[in-house]
């Protein structure tokens, strides 16, 4: 058989959700820079048979830019000392959720660094009064906690929790996450599963270190993780970081392995990231074209969004609405139309 039959060959077991091995992901990581067409055209299809034409929304507020960690890559990494710190006041966030509600979206992620100033207690709060209040979903995207916090928080009203692996190598992880275990976040990500919420998962293309084998156990977590959610990004170094000038502007890398994990988790949320759109100017709607059909527009208010600072160059400057409106008229571009309801998982 010839290499392009091989090719061939691979890509339509893919496309028809045949079980994908390591191998065969590596060789999909690694195909000629000709096939990455009909690569992101496989996942674009499997997209569209199983989560349709709407690109789902969701409203984020970053409500917290104080870490307790130290990510190497990470602005918002506790030594970073030049970054101006705050947290939005319980009043602003409740303000924020309430303009997520009147803008029609019916999701709201919570999402800060790792700060344990708001305890458990403190987070149960904010998350009765925002499901009092809107009715939104609840998603929460605050690093990890206890599995009895889970438990209280879900008790309270959250539906959702992000929490990335990053990388799947444990090496890897505990490098550029230092005092961190990859086994505490996979036990927290488990936790979550087990509660039964709908758990997102996800890692960064590009790390320093990072092999196509890394990249492919990535993808087999997801999968085997049957994650509900995926947020894939770029590595993107922050300037006031150990990683400073560590370059990565690969956004294909980033755009394969978003396709595959679409090719091999079929009928998941996968957001076309803010981080893709800093690296490329069309990079969000290139993922959307990949296998991507979720946007997440930032709804923190502008004061804070600067200061929410994980890597440079975020793009999304501008009101909430104004970044709907230029979103639609993007979206309307490729045939893709914006969906308000909650967007879960099908069969969720
Ligand atoms: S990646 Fe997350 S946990 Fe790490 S420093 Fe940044 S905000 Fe904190």
């Amino acid at each position: 058989m010839s290499i392009s039959d091989k090719i061939k060959n691979l890509l339509t077991k893919a496309e028809t959700g045949g079980n994908l091995t390591r191998e065969d992901i590596v060789a999909l990581l690694k195909l000629p820079g000709d096939y990455s067409p009909a690569l992101f055209a496989a996942a674009d299809r499997v997209r569209k048979e199983q989560m349709g034409d709407e690109i789902f929304l969701r409203g984020i507020i970053e409500f917290s830019n104080y870490c307790e960690r130290n990510c190497l890559y990470c602005g918002l990494r506790k030594s970073n000392d030049k970054l101006s710190r705050y947290r939005m006041t319980d009043d602003e966030i409740i303000n924020t959720a309430q303009e997520i509600k009147n803008s029609r979206i019916s999701t709201v992620v919570l999402q800060s660094g790792e700060d344990f100033f708001y305890s458990t207690g403190k987070i149960c709060r904010l998350i009765e009064q925002i499901k009092n209040e809107t009715d939104l979903i609840i998603t929460l995207s605050i690093g990890e906690r206890s599995a009895s916090d889970f438990q209280s928080f879900q008790q309270a009203g959250a539906n959702r929790y992000l929490l990335k692996h990053e990388t799947a190598s444990a090496e890897l992880y505990k490098y550029i996450r230092p005092g961190c275990q990859l086994d505490k976040r996979m036990q927290c990500l488990h936790s979550l599963k087990h509660l039964g919420f709908e758990t997102g998962t996800g890692n960064m293309a590009g790390l320093p270190g990072q092999t196509h084998e890394i990249l492919a156990d990535d993808l087999l977590v997801m999968k085997i993780l049957d994650a509900d959610m995926l947020g894939i990004g770029p590595f993107i170094a922050h300037p006031d970081t150990p990683f400073a000038g560590i370059e990565n502007d690969d956004i294909e890398m980033t755009l394969r392995v978003l396709a595959i994990a679409r090719l091999l988790t079929r009928n998941t949320n996968i957001p076309a990231t803010t981080a893709l759109a800093t690296l490329h100017p069309q990079g969000r709607l290139l993922a959307l074209q990949a296998g991507a059909n979720v946007v997440m527009p930032d709804f923190t208010p502008e004061i804070y969004k600067i200061r929410y600072d994980i890597y440079p160059g975020r793009t999304d400057v501008g009101s909430a609405a104004e970044i709907i409106s230029q979103l639609e008229k993007d979206f309307q571009s490729i045939g893709r139309t914006l969906l308000y309801s909650p967007g879960n998982r099908p069969g969720k």
